[in-house]
């Protein structure tokens, strides 16, 4: 067992995968929208109940799509946690806005909603809450200060595919919210994404700009004789091969969840003990949250500590990963006047977060192994 790896992540088939991916070649149809992607986006829909969702290329496109729908323009302002991934920025960055990083909460490591106000400017366009491991954001404080001052809120719901708060699914609080299908998330068809859009006035457009700015879905659904260049856009249809593997997985989503929950609560008593002794924090999540079980983290007490834990690990086959580098400190943040202290949570946390295997593959055993381990670590 000590020579055995155990990878962070590993994507693996759950049923019916092959078989879609073959039924779509054979049903002659492998581009976009056609019978999986029709079948992914209802069960979005229906699961979730949003008006619309529609499959993207990825979570970055879904973004790159909510920019265009909210006529994001130079001198907007977006602002955003400084802890989370290029992705919730660069869409925006890209039209030309620029962002404001603003702190996370020491317990859930999402944006900080007491810090949120003091960042409204009149050139806001956004707000883009992140539900980190996908645990929601104070959606309730957030929404207010939105409807007040006026701006839209989009949410990177990356991580957190039916998690909820307050009882209501994460990503359908925002007018516009992104999942993602990546390799490394909870459902996947190695690259892909979905923009939920829960305010329907955003519907026809967004069809028009992931068809490349055209009309070309009112024209499949016979409401135009022909399709022509009306707006915007960009090429941000995902391929029914891979709508076909997401929704054998979506299929399984019982399943999943079900294992999810289990790893992630395997870490959590098996570790509780251990990281009240050696001043490790675990993952928090309100009571009035319902997480996705995306991923399982440590907080540790020091960089020292942290770094010497990966080695420890990985010196008996576990891979274990930190996580996001502040944005406000990273070479493109700094371009927009960011510096050390700005966000001292996020400095602190991206210091000491690490992330232990987490995946739909990970066997009890591998997991006794990892907690074993971990027990062993003497902290320095
Ligand atoms: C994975 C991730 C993304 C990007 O997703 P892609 O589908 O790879 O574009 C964006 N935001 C967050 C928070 C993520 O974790």
């Amino acid at each position: 067992m000590q020579s055995r790896h155990i990878p962070f992540n590993q994507p693996s088939l759950v049923g019916n995968e092959m078989r879609y991916i073959s039924e779509a070649i054979a049903n002659g149809h492998i581009s976009g929208d056609g019978t999986f992607t029709k079948k992914c986006e209802r069960f979005l829909e229906e699961e979730l109940r949003v008006s619309r969702a529609l499959l993207t290329t990825s979570c970055t496109h879904s973004l790159e799509m909510a920019a265009l729908l909210l006529d994001t323009k130079l001198g907007d302002e977006i602002i955003v946690p400084s802890f989370t991934f290029v992705s919730t920025v660069n869409p925006f960055v890209l039209r030309g806005a620029r962002p404001i990083f603003v702190d996370i909460r020491q317990n859930t490591l999402n944006l900080d909603e007491t810090k949120l106000e003091q960042a409204i400017t009149p050139r806001t366009k956004a707000i883009l809450p992140v539900h980190y491991a996908g645990v929601g954001c104070e959606m309730n404080a957030i929404l207010e200060i939105a409807q007040r001052y006026g701006v839209a809120v989009v949410e990177d719901n990356a991580h957190g595919l039916f998690g909820k708060y307050r009882d209501k699914f994460l990503g359908t609080f925002g007018c516009l919210a992104a999942q993602s299908f990546h390799e490394t998330k909870n459902f996947t068809c190695g690259e892909g994404g979905a923009l939920l859009i829960n305010d329907p006035q955003y519907v026809e457009r967004a069809e028009v700009i992931r068809e490349k700015g055209t009309n070309r879905s009112l024209f499949f659904r016979g409401q135009v004789d022909r399709y022509t260049w009306v707006d915007l856009g960009s090429s941000y249809v995902l391929s029914d091969m891979l709508a076909a593997f997401l929704y054998a997985q979506f299929e399984a989503k019982q399943q999943i969840q079900a294992r999810r929950m289990r790893i992630w609560k395997y870490y959590f008593d098996h570790l509780r003990g251990w990281a009240d002794k050696h001043d490790v924090k675990l993952p928090f999540v309100p009571g009035h949250c319902d997480q996705s079980y995306h991923m399982f983290y440590l907080l540790l007490p020091s960089l020292q500590q942290r770094q010497a834990l990966i080695k420890h690990l990985k010196s008996r086959g576990i891979d274990s990963v930190f996580h996001y580098l502040p944005l406000h400190l990273s070479n493109m943040g700094q371009r927009f006047g960011g510096k050390a202290g700005d966000c001292p949570v996020t400095e602190y946390v991206s210091d000491r977060l690490l992330r232990l295997p987490f995946h739909n593959e990970l066997s009890e055993e591998g997991q006794t192994h990892v907690v074993t381990t971990i027990n062993e670590f003497d902290g320095k």
